[in-house]
């Protein structure tokens, strides 16, 4: 990568005044082939817009027959423009007929010309035209002509991607669905904000190129400042992860390199917006091609600076004219990409819902909208593409669907819904104090589930018994160093405190599959989620977890302390396991911390050969939690992520049923406690087949204690659980719809999806 900017000033200034011209759309464009042709001394220079339909329209050229304008169309990966388009890369060809990508279109007259140079039209990180040169002569072109190129497509982008007056009043404001993955559950509506901030066309060039090296260098100034304040502060109760995160961004805002790339790219005549534009291209583009996972986080969060520097030259200017300086209630917070840190600075305000284009379920960013409870989905293919800054949105985090630009009828059925919501969840906030009792006194624990700092507040707002599982890897999955043995004592202190004396089982270190930690594990497995992961990894890794059980101990100080393995398959992992702890407990003592006044040990049983290893642990394991989410996938061999198996993932089947009663059985022999914490326990349908077979212990998130409650309390449990005993024992009863003829008859009150949709 070369050293620094090199633009033309000339180029610069000529465009800036053919950019600034009143003139009609394509005029400009004409304008702008001319001045390039003529400056980069090309016999040719054309440019290619992306049309709705996905093909690549000629729509200016110098050199080419100016009758192929608007005539000439290639497919989206067809010939040499297409290759640009389709990978989003220059290519630069010495001879290009003689190329096998390219694709000869005789209405152009383009034979006689051999060298070829040809750039993507980015605009949101999405590819909206091609910028090309071309010469008659064989020759190759410098890399400063391929950065020029670079440049001008990116002050192209505007233009390009605008649409034409003609296609502006088909109908430029459609409304759209789109699909996305539920992060987080939930309604919201709201317009959308930006987070990576687009740049007006009329910004891209300085007017006063002293102001401008002036505006960069107070928007350094405050990149610094901001950076220390949020380092001095605490984020959302998380306990210093983010911190982390900030102090690789504080080393990095410090890195001279990137300044001094920035300046030059003033220099040359671009606005201070412009040059970070360039930058975060840059970036952008390296973060495609990079697959190492630590290098693309890296990459990540210089692209994080750079957004974080184009916000304040933002705010600057928003600020100087008076405006609002805060996120307005009932925005809807849109970005390609997220980190935790960001996404907690946001969460301080109050956002409607936020939408991901590229995120998974598993992502950190994801785990934090769940902590913050906002409606999130992530996975939208082409969302930047389709949405502006200030368009209206419904988010739908219960269907997984988003509506842009809604019209009047949908806002009006989201109005009644999100009524109906708030006055469901009016009624469960009111049942908060009212004991989890069956119709005939039968008493059901209900617990949470969590694992960041912000999920404790739901202990108070649910009512929930305490902590059926916190999943303490989420500190580690934040954080981009390994978390020190004080940070985790910290936490795990925090918990403690914030359940005052209520339960809490904490379940170690569960890596791996799903939760990948990029600098302890980047060996690709073919099947993560039956690999190197979970309690093996942390047997494997015995430094690592003895330094959390450690800090487990220490933080208990003498309270009493729950702590469960997750993932067991065999006896002897769990009774490894349990020596570590043990031994940092006889060290602990030693080294004069008090232990803890009672010291559970628990077994996760996620794997059905867990289940039959059970009996050789009678004595040996205070007791077992269930992980129904692991455990389902492997039973039903059909992975959790997977949505084309996902109908076959399910807990009300007549044969986990029976498994379940199976497990609940053997537990109650052996007199080990047993408890329910996969997401299953939080729906009032799986809840209830779950208590029908026994089990009187459910963990859960936070949203499922009142739904839970709620049909708990309208349970005859006895006539309920005999019926199902019935019809679990009769193979010619279809058991999903017989459930829902039950719960029917016995007037039990499910979820309003449950009742009308197949169960799962
Ligand atoms: C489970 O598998 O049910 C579980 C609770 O663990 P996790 O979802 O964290 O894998
Ligand atoms: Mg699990």
């Amino acid at each position: 990568m070369p050293d620094s900017f090199s633009i033309p000033r000339l180029l610069m200034n000529r465009l800036r005044t053919v950019m600034a011209a009143d003139v009609e759309t394509e005029t400009r464009l004409q304008r702008v082939v001319k001045l390039i042709a003529g400056t980069m001394v090309a016999d040719v220079c054309s440019i290619y817009r992306r049309t709705q339909d996905n093909r690549l329209e000629l729509i200016a050229t110098e050199g080419l027959r100016p009758d192929a304008v608007h005539r000439t169309f290639l497919a989206f990966n067809e010939g040499l423009v297409g290759q640009i388009a389709a990978h989003a890369q220059p290519l630069s060809i010495q001879d290009a007929p003689r190329h096998p990508d390219f694709s000869y279109r005789p209405e152009t007259g383009e034979d006689p010309y051999h060298a070829f140079l040809g750039v993507p039209i980015l605009r949101g990180g999405q590819v909206v035209g091609v910028l090309t040169v071309q010469n008659q002569a064989e020759r190759i072109y410098e890399d400063d002509e391929i950065e020029s190129l670079q440049t001008i497509a990116m002050v192209l982008a505007e233009i390009v991607s605008a649409p034409t007056p003609l296609e502006a009043s088909e109908e430029p404001q459609r409304p759209l669905n789109l699909k996305g993955r539920i992060l987080c559950d939930g309604l919201g509506m709201g317009r959308v904000r930006l987070h990576d901030p687009v740049i007006p066309a009329a910004k891209f060039f300085a007017t006063d190129r002293e102001l401008e090296e002036h505006r960069l260098e107070s928007a350094f100034e405050e990149l610094h400042l901001s950076i220390d304040r949020l380092l001095s502060v605490e984020i959302g109760g998380l306990w210093g992860e983010p911190r982390d995160v900030l102090e690789a961004y504080k080393l990095l805002a410090s890195d001279p390199t990137w300044a001094e790339r920035l300046r030059e790219g003033v220099r040359s005549g671009l606005s201070a917006e412009a040059s970070i534009d360039r930058m975060r291209r840059e970036h952008r583009a390296r973060f495609e091609n990079v697959r190492d996972p630590y290098l693309r986080e890296r990459l990540h969060d210089l692209e994080d600076l750079d957004n974080r520097l184009l916000r304040i030259l933002a705010g600057a200017d928003e600020r100087s004219a008076d405006s609002e300086d805060s996120v307005e209630e009932g925005e809807v917070l849109v970005a390609r990409r997220l980190g935790p840190a960001e996404l907690l600075e946001y969460g301080q305000m109050n956002l409607a819902a936020i939408l991901l284009e590229e995120v998974a379920t598993s992502s950190h960013a994801a785990i934090v909208a769940r902590g913050l409870g906002i409606p999130t989905l992530g996975g939208i293919d082409g969302l930047l593409t389709q949405i502006a800054s200030g368009d209206t949105v419904i988010v739908d985090g219960e269907e997984g669907s988003l509506h842009i630009r809604p019209d009047a009828a949908l806002v009006h059925a989201f109005g009644e819904r999100k009524k109906l919501l708030s006055e469901r969840q009016a009624a469960f906030d009111a049942l908060r104090g009212e004991p989890s009792q069956t119709l005939d006194q039968v008493e059901i624990s209900l617990m949470l589930n969590a694992g960041l700092g912000l999920d404790l507040d739901h202990l108070k707002s649910t009512g929930a018994e305490g902590i059926g599982l916190f999943r303490t890897e989420f500190q580690f999955l934040l954080s981009d160093t390994l978390p020190t043995v004080t940070d985790q004592i910290a936490l795990y202190r925090a918990v403690l405190d914030s359940a005052d004396g209520r339960p809490v089982y904490f379940r170690t270190l569960d890596l791996g599959g799903d939760k990948m930690l990029p600098n302890l594990n980047d060996a690709r497995e073919e099947n993560p989620a039956m690999g190197w992961r979970s309690i093996r990894f942390a047997l494997d890794r015995p430094g690592l977890f003895r330094r959390q059980l450690r800090a487990l101990i220490r933080a208990a100080d003498g309270r009493a302390l729950s702590v469960m393995f997750p993932m067991l398959t065999t006896t002897t992992e769990f009774r490894d396991a349990r020596a570590l702890l043990e031994e940092e407990l006889e060290w602990s003592t030693q080294k004069g911390f008090p232990p803890p006044s009672d010291l559970r040990v628990g077994a996760m049983l996620e794997t059905p050969a867990f289940a039959y290893a059970l009996q050789d642990l009678a004595g040996e394991v205070d007791f077992v939690s269930i992980g129904t989410n692991d455990m389902l996938q492997f039973f039903h061999a059909a992975d959790r992520m997977t949505p084309s198996v996902s109908e076959r993932y399910k807990m009300v089947s007549r044969p986990v049923m029976r498994f379940l009663r199976d497990v609940n059985e053997t537990c109650e022999k052996l007199d080990i406690p047993v408890s329910i914490c996969g997401e299953g326990a939080g729906h009032p349908l799986q809840a209830l087949c779950l208590i029908a077979i026994g089990y009187r212990s459910l963990s859960m998130p936070a949203g499922g204690v009142g739904p839970v409650k709620r049909m708990i309390r309208s349970l005859d449990l006895a006539g309920f659980a005999a019926d199902f005993d019935d019809l679990l024992n009769d193979r010619d009863r279809e058991f999903g719809d017989g459930v829902l003829r039950l719960c029917a008859a016995h007037k039990v009150k499910l979820a309003d999806d449950e009742i009308h949709s197949k169960p799962k």
